[in-house]
């Protein structure tokens, strides 16, 4: 009898603490409010470094609409990424801070070698910094304005790029709620440079008139930063606990 009051007061005190686990989790679900957003288990990210790559800059706006511009709103959301993987314990690098690429505002040749410079020391800083994960953001724009939807590619034929991009994907289509769309292997020059698991996500198209008025509103890039930060962070939880070859399926 003695043993099973004992029992049940174990039970409970368990049961207290997964409680008070919850609410300590969900407080530290920095800026969390949304409905979607549930709390995250950042301790994935712990001491992990991650490269965050946002697209464009200097010379090349990316996509253009109107006021809209993909270097400025994709540097925008990668502002916010940032300051939520920090908040997890990532060592985070930023490829460009600024308005600036990574060829140099005293670049003297042609446009072309200059983009060609910039890519190539954008891998090769990624490269240097042995960084766990590479993120790029960038932002889509095609011919015409119905196509919408954020959506995730990863280095082909890598298992860890492809499941950070799953889960990513799957984040954004929950928080968002506004894509169906899948990730992909994409054939983008970064992706296939960087030695480490990579990313590249087109958070959103500009050519949509709807979408491009999300993108450039800061809590909507606060939702997307977000989502990016909650797959990154079950992608590393998953990757701490089985290695690569045991999660092909
Ligand atoms: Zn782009």
């Amino acid at each position: 009898m003695h043993q099973r009051v004992f029992f049940l007061s174990a039970k409970k005190a368990a049961l207290l603490s997964a409680i008070l686990l919850l609410l300590i989790l969900y407080a530290a679900a920095v800026g969390s409010e949304g409905h979607s957003e549930q709390p995250v288990f950042s301790y994935g990210v712990a001491g992990r470094i991650i490269v965050i790559d946002a697209g464009h800059g200097g010379l090349d706006q990316g996509a253009t609409r109107g006021q809209f511009a993909e270097h400025d709103i994709a540097l925008q959301i990668a502002k916010k990424l940032e300051y939520y993987l920090s908040q997890g314990g990532a060592a985070v690098i930023m490829l460009r801070d600024n308005e600036s690429d990574l060829a140099g505002d005293e670049f003297t040749g042609t446009i072309r070698q200059h983009k060609k410079t910039d890519m190539k020391q954008r891998v090769t800083t990624a490269n240097q910094a042995a960084a766990d994960l590479y993120i790029s953001i960038h932002l889509n724009a095609v011919p015409g304005s119905s196509w919408s939807g954020a959506q995730v590619f990863f280095k082909p034929r890598d298992e860890d790029s492809k499941m950070a991009a799953r889960m990513i994907q799957e984040e954004l289509t929950s928080i968002l709620g506004n894509t169906n769309r899948k990730a992909a292997a994409g054939n983008y020059y970064v992706l296939k440079n960087v030695e480490m698991p990579a990313v590249l996500i087109e958070t959103g198209f500009l050519s949509n008139p709807r979408e491009a008025r999300l993108l450039a509103d800061p809590e909507y890039q606060r939702k997307v930063a977000y989502a990016i930060f909650a797959g990154v962070a079950r992608a590393a939880v998953m990757q701490s606990e089985a290695p690569a070859a045991d999660r092909q399926k």
